[in-house]
């Protein structure tokens, strides 16, 4: 493995009932609150009366940002930093998913940023310092409660980009099953694909001696694919809700890629396909993930074969490891598809008509991949087959 450093600043909160805990939380934090959620769910479940009983009792000023869209929108983010400015906020309670979280993280880089916050985003600058937030998580997927990470979507120029900071971890992430047991079925879903997908980026690297870290992916898979199907037949399995979302963490804070940076092409391809036609990054992932493993055989196979047989359960004997990492490929297709997940760009009416330019998107920063490098040609290949 290669040589790394990791810190993790997040507090995690994680249990049922624990989002009584945010009053404690908040004892630490300034007195002026913004308040960041999406378009309403936190209102219909009676998640926003809880968690402005708790400001309040812990004796904060609080001012609302809502509306939040799912990608979230550069036009969004700039409403918060504005907010900010004018209002002296000293803190930002994110109360939603993804969404909701990674528009706070770049509203915390930007209300202490005088320029553009785009440029941090396009990488044009980098953070220097964020205002501190905390975080309620209502639905299980990207692991943006306790990573550094962001996607944000601008519609004036077409672009979703993926950013990162130091300065923008949560300070704490409150994880209640109880708050994600109304998360419809096709977000439940997407959740499921986002988490899975997440673990195969970074299972995808070109790391020799990885040997703790393959077993720590896999065991995430396997308790995903074996608790997924249980919970999208039972959404309000407390049970099955609290295993998906700790996996949704355990995905994507850090701890499965120490030593071994994944390839993370399949998600910049997806952003690119998200900023076109803004359809659910894990819709697209799902159609695009299987494309990208066939593409990719043609590199290290064994991690390939290894994955088919230890996750997928594929019987190895007197077969090809083509044929082996094929099946493979095909059972985590048949996987997401009887979950109910999309599986060709024809499912979001998306035809050949953009392909080159989603492909210009995708690459316009550079190659692709860490496991297999993609130039511009290769990521319309991929586009295309996935039609
Ligand atoms: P999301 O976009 O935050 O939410 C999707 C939908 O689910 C929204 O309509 C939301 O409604 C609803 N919802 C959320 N919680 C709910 C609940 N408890 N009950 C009922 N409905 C609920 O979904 P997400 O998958 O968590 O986030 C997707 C975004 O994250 C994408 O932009 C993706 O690119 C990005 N992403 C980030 C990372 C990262 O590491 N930062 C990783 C992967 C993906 P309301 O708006 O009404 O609440
Ligand atoms: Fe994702």
């Amino acid at each position: 493995m290669n040589p790394f450093m990791f810190k993790n600043p997040t507090k995690l909160v994680f249990g049922v009932d624990q989002t009584n805990q945010l009053e404690h939380e908040l004892t630490h934090v300034g007195k002026n609150v913004l308040l960041v959620y999406g378009g309403g769910s936190i209102k219909r479940n009676g998640l926003y009366d809880r968690v402005l009983e708790q400001l309040e009792r812990a004796g904060k000023a609080v001012i609302e940002l809502s509306g939040v869209e799912p990608n979230p929108r550069l036009t969004t983010v700039q409403k918060g930093i504005d907010l900010c400015k004018a209002q002296n906020i000293e803190f930002i309670l994110a109360v939603g998913g993804g969404s909701v979280i990674d528009a706070t993280k770049a509203i915390a880089a930007g209300a202490k940023y005088d320029g553009d916050v785009w440029d941090i985003i396009t990488k044009k600058t980098t953070a220097e310092d964020a205002l501190p937030f905390g975080t309620i998580l209502t639905l299980a997927a990207t692991g943006s409660e306790m990573n550094a990470n962001s996607v944000i979507t601008n519609w004036e120029t077409n672009q979703k980009i993926g950013w990162s900071s130091s300065h923008v971890y949560p300070m704490f992430s409150i994880l209640d099953p109880k708050n994600t047991v109304t998360v419809p079925k096709d977000q439940t879903i997407y959740g499921i694909v986002d988490m899975m997908s997440h673990v195969l980026e970074s299972y995808f690297h070109p790391v020799s001696n990885t040997p703790l870290q393959d077993r720590m992916c896999e065991a995430v898979l396997q308790t995903v694919i074996e608790t997924g199907p249980k919970l999208v037949n039972d959404l309000e399995s407390l049970e099955y809700r609290e295993t998906i979302l700790y996996c949704g963490t355990m995905a994507l804070n850090g701890v499965l890629s120490m030593g071994a940076r994944g390839d993370w092409a399949t998600h910049n391809i997806e952003h690119a396909v998200s900023a076109v036609y803004d359809i659910p990054h894990a819709g697209g992932l799902a159609i695009l993930f299987p494309h990208w493993l066939t593409y990719s055989l043609d590199q290290k196979i064994d991690r390939h074969v290894q994955l088919a047989t230890r996750v997928f359960g594929v019987d190895p004997s007197g077969k090809s490891e083509e044929a082996i990492a094929h099946e493979g490929i095909e059972r985590l297709s048949a996987f997401w598809t009887e979950l109910g997940a999309p599986n060709r760009l024809a499912d979001y009416d998306i035809d050949d008509s953009q392909v080159e330019r989603m492909a210009e998107i995708a690459t316009e920063q550079g190659e692709l991949g860490n496991f297999k490098l993609l130039k511009k040609q290769d990521v319309a290949n991929i586009l295309t087959a996935a039609l």
